[in-house]
């Protein structure tokens, strides 16, 4: 119930305000957020760095409604790979772009959205990077996954997100399961109908353990996008026995959540990388990190009351 509510709430502009506009929330958004500047990004990837930590950026924004949005979305990724150019860090800080926010939504979102990321894609490839295409509500998973496709003609690092509790990604990991194909395996983060998703924990738990043995028995680079101490510890599990080197898949994790254990796995020589969020538009990624946990719930309602 709650979940559900704070999923809606992540898309109600009434609420927003009364979010944004409160001053001890801040605190709690510095958690999960890592500023609003390239430059605080740029700090944090420094910081993760140093403990062995790779990042995949993310410059929050979604669900625009005009092009000019869409247009200011390509140029904050642009000048983001500005910024990391000089860190000479290539595919360990890479970037992960929401389509919604290049347009996908808008009339004929799914040219615009593809017109303008192209660009994006072209400069990571550049400076020797990767850009993630994360996967938002189930009505957008066909529209990413073609433009997914049309972008690994030219850029075959072009790495895309499944998510377990929709039907359909059973079939979606096979189709991807192949030479090159960067995959980053996740439970979904939305609230979905009963007619496309598992609706139980326990379910999507399980979907999640199928897609993985199928993405970690294939030949593509399988990114195990969880927090869930089950699912990290089956990762190796399959990864000793389907022989893979360290460097052929990777554990994500979202920045500060399990910070402690990011830089555990890291120095035990599990590859890591953090998803760094940052910019002015956090509102909708912090709600959908309060529905996730009940304890970020409670974070979040203390630091209202303490000073
Ligand atoms: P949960 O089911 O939330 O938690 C399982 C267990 O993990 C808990 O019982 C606990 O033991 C442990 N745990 C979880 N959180 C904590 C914590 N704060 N402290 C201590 N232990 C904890 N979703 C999308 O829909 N689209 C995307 O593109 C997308 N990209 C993502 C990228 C990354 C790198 C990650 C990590 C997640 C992404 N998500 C995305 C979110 C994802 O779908 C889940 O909503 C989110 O990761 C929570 O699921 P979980 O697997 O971490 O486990």
């Amino acid at each position: 119930m709650l979940q559900k509510a704070l999923l809606a709430a992540s898309r109600r502009p009434g609420l927003r305000r009364a979010v944004v506009g409160n001053p001890a929330t801040r605190r709690v958004v510095d958690r999960f957020v890592a500023g609003e500047t390239r430059d605080d990004a740029l700090a944090a990837v420094r910081a993760l760095h140093a403990d062995g930590v790779q990042v995949t950026l993310d410059h929050l924004g979604e669900d625009i409604t005009d092009r000019s949005e869409a247009v200011r979305s390509r140029d904050a990724y642009l000048t983001l790979l500005d910024g990391l150019a000089p860190l000479g860090l290539g595919p360990a800080a890479e970037v992960s772009v929401k389509l919604s926010a290049f347009g996908q939504a808008l009339h004929g979102g799914h040219d615009v959205a593809l017109e303008l990321v192209r660009p994006v894609v072209e400069a990571a490839t550049a400076i020797g990077t990767t850009v993630t295409l994360d996967m938002e509500d189930h009505r957008t998973v066909e529209s990413t996954l073609a433009a997914l496709a049309e972008l690994r003609k030219e850029h075959p690092g072009t790495g895309a997100v499944l998510q377990a509790m929709l039907f359909r990604t059973e079939d979606d990991a096979k189709a991807l399961a192949v030479s090159g194909s960067r995959v980053r395996l996740v439970k979904g983060a939305y609230d979905e109908p009963a007619d496309v998703a598992f609706q139980r924990s326990k379910d999507v738990d399980a979907a999640y353990l199928r897609c993985l043995e199928i993405l970690m028995a294939g030949p593509g680079y399988p990114m195990v996008g969880s927090h869930d101490p089950v699912i990290v510890q089956r990762a190796h599990e399959l990864a000793a026995q389907n022989s893979r080197p360290a460097d052929s898949w990777e554990v994500q994790m979202l920045y500060g959540i399990r910070p402690d254990e990011q830089r555990r796995l890291a120095a035990a020589g599990t590859r890591v990388r953090a998803y760094v969020p940052y910019g002015v538009d956090w509102y909708a990624y912090f709600m959908r990190r309060l529905a996730e946990r009940p304890a970020n719930v409670r974070f979040f309602l203390r630091s209202l009351v303490t000073k």
